[in-house]
Order: structure tokens, then C-alpha cells, then sequence
């Protein structure tokens, strides 16, 4: 069994209650952050705060993957990583 090691950043502003999860965007090469709880998502940091600028990552259709640490610590997320989770 793969263990799966999940990087995570604050608390969502849409729900409140899930914490965003970083997520690879394999298809256009970038990181987001997806709510475990609501399935919102943020692209850039810059808006995490905000529940408008978000969007339902349910509708996007692109392939996507776990992100690794030094994947998160190279992006501009850098400095919004809060913890981690072992699945
Ligand atoms: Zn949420």
C-alpha cells in the first residue's frame, strides 16, 4: 500500500471547516490548493482569503496529482504551508 503524504495550507473561507489541501495541476504545469470538506479551490495565494475567488475544483478538467514538498517549497506557496497528513 503507497502511503500518501498531503501538505496542507490554513482553512478554507468557503465552508469554514476543510483544510486546503495542495494539489498538482498536471495539465498546465501548476500548484493549487483544494478544499477537503467543499471541493473549492485556489490557484494563487494572493486570494486563498477569498471564497469569490475561488472555484468549484469538481468542474475543472485536468489531470491531477500529489504534490511533493520541494514542489510546494520552490511555488509561490511557499510561505502558506500550515502542515501535513499521512493517508
Ligand atoms: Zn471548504
Amino acid at each position: 500500500m503507497n502511503t500518501r503524504n498531503l501538505y496542507w495550507a490554513g482553512a478554507c473561507a468557503h465552508c469554514h471547516q476543510g483544510r486546503l489541501i495542495f494539489q498538482n495541476d498536471m495539465t498546465h504545469r501548476r500548484l493549487y490548493v483544494h478544499c477537503e470538506e467543499c471541493e473549492w479551490g485556489w490557484l494563487h495565494p494572493s486570494d486563498v482569503g477569498d471564497a469569490e475567488k475561488g472555484f468549484l475544483t469538481l468542474l475543472q478538467n485536468f489531470d491531477t496529482g500529489d504534490p511533493t514538498l520541494e514542489e510546494i517549497q520552490q511555488s509561490e506557496w511557499r510561505n502558506y504551508l500550515t502542515g501535513s497528513l499521512r493517508l
